[in-house]
């Protein structure tokens, strides 16, 4: 059978130059490895989504090229989500978290990577009223995960240190990105995940929390450099709101937005002045 890789945008806001290195990527180890591609809207965050630009992700795609196999949106899938978060009750791997955002952020340490590291206050209390506003946290095991990237090499983390126990259902019963992430990996039988650089701190909690829920064979991860500015620092807001529709309303073709894409994400590749495509098929050419 052949594998499977995903992209999956979140429907906030039209597609941006971030999204289109991404998916340049993705479609490039899709070529390489020969795998299926599936499209995965990930609208888990029903307060932020518009269906506005759920449709504008697909006549995005179309209009740049990006043809795909198959298709998800979370937002259908609540049931699907509800029997996983089953599975992980019947191991007693879930309980319920009462603390405020303040208290989380004075009650906990942080990590070296400036993220609370949440020490299990409420896995400790013996009662709570389940009727007053809670998230749900995934008991992580006490245990360095060791996993590889293609492109980084080897990793050996344990999430307790990284994040400890986390959500996997907010306050406001939204499933969070880390548990819906996870569900669907899973569900949807990716064999190999490409992403950018921002997320690979997720990646040992996701992969504990995949193993929680019965996945025994691992995903292949490429974690991808991510567009920067002149100065080498991260797009801001400003710059990722200039969406990719913008520029093809101002005339600009798919052509012309991989040239620039490929000019800004040069700077994070190396010093010499190749474009993204000879980077990516760089990167992929050696692993
Ligand atoms: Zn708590």
């Amino acid at each position: 059978m052949p594998g499977k890789i995903r992209f999956a945008p979140s429907p906030t806001g039209y597609l941006h130059e971030g999204h289109l290195l991404s998916a340049l990527y993705v479609w490039a180890a899709a070529k390489k490895w020969n795998l299926k591609i599936h499209l995965r809207i990930e609208d888990h965050d029903q307060s932020r989504a518009r269906p506005a630009y759920i449709e504008g992700i697909r006549e995005d795609l179309a209009w740049l090229g990006f043809h795909y196999d198959s298709e998800s949106i979370q937002s259908a899938r609540g049931e699907v989500y509800k029997a996983a978060l089953q599975k992980l009750e019947e191991q007693s791997l879930v309980y319920p978290c009462f603390c405020s955002r303040k208290q989380l952020q004075e009650e906990n340490p942080r990590s070296e990577t400036g993220e609370i590291v949440y020490q299990g206050k409420c896995f400790r209390r013996e009662t709570g009223d389940t009727n007053t506003p809670h998230n749900l946290r995934f008991i992580v095991p006490d245990k360095t995960i060791d996993w590889h990237d293609l492109r980084l090499g080897d990793f050996h983390e344990n999430p307790k240190q990284q994040c400890g126990d986390f959500p996997i259902r907010d306050r406001d019963n939204q499933w969070t990105y880390q548990f819906a992430v996870c569900v669907d990996d899973i569900d949807e039988n990716i064999t190999h995940i490409v992403r950018g650089e921002d997320i690979r701190n997720s990646t040992a909690r996701q992969i504990a929390l995949m193993e929680a829920l019965g996945r025994t064979e691992r995903p292949i991860y490429l974690h991808h450099p991510l567009i920067v500015d002149a100065n080498n620092k991260k797009l801001s807001k400003r710059e990722l709101a200039h969406s990719l529709r913008q520029d093809k309303e101002a005339g600009i073709t798919p052509e012309m937005l991989f040239g620039r894409v490929c000019y800004k994400a040069h700077l994070t590749m190396s010093d010499s002045p190749i474009a993204l495509m000879d980077a990516i098929s760089m990167v992929m050419n050696h692993i």
